[in-house]
């Protein structure tokens, strides 16, 4: 069987098929970089340079599960890393959708602009900056996911969401939850799992310093 097919199996039965589906559409060996490759369908973060690495698909597949995307969704990615993530939201949002994805390290933007390019993966604009702010030009976001750690909720995703859209981000430092944040009137904040995330680093992240 083929290793991108047996991976996806392995997650039947706990993932949305919507998910699985987008998945199998998206090639994880286009975003890992090349001496990784035969690498790219084990269930594993993966380094793609700069410290950082690109997320388990299991990881992927369960915050966009949790986060419901529909077709025809705007949606905010901060920590664009690879592109990979981001290039699984396009495909769950589809041609009439949209996906914003913000990415910090200048190297690491241009290489997720390749790696989508590549893939032959439309509908992703990958923004160079801080997405601890957000990216306000283009708000309100059906839905936001974040893919490094945070201190707390960031005030300026909270704003930046649709009412009825759903922000996940995981939070902490040493310990970490994974953190599914809902706007109704107020906003519902449930916890859903701990996890091990990159830290996210900016004005509403934590300090260069501070890790
Ligand atoms: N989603 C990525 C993928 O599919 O490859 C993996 C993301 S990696 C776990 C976390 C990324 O967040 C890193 O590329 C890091 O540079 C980025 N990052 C950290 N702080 C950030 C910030 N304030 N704004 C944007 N990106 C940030």
């Amino acid at each position: 069987m083929e290793p991108g097919k047996r991976l996806l199996d392995g997650m039947r039965g706990r993932i949305n098929e919507s998910v699985l589906k987008a998945m199998a559409r998206v090639p994880r060996d286009r975003f890992v970089p090349a001496q990784l490759r035969d690498r790219a369908y084990e269930d594993l973060p993966l380094p793609i340079g700069f410290g950082q690495t690109i997320s388990a698909p299991h990881m992927v597949a369960i915050m966009c599960d949790l986060l419901d995307v529909r077709p025809g969704m705007k949606i905010l990615e901060v920590g664009g890393g690879s592109g990979y993530h981001a290039a699984v939201l396009a495909a769950l949002a589809g041609p009439e959708g949209q996906v914003f994805s913000v990415e910090r390290m200048p190297d690491l933007a241009l290489a997720a602009r390749k790696n989508l390019q590549a893939a032959g993966i439309a509908g992703v604009t990958v923004v160079e900056g801080d997405g601890s702010l957000g990216l306000p030009e283009h708000a309100p976001y059906d839905r936001i996911s974040v893919a490094a750690s945070a201190p707390r909720v960031p005030e300026p995703l909270k704003e930046q969401l649709r009412v009825g859209g759903k922000l996940i981000l995981p939070v902490g430092e040493t310990s970490q939850e994974l953190v599914l944040v809902t706007r109704k009137n107020g906003f519902a904040v449930e916890e859903k799992m701990g996890v091990i995330f990159v830290p996210l680093i900016g004005k509403e992240g934590f300090g260069e310093r501070q890790i």
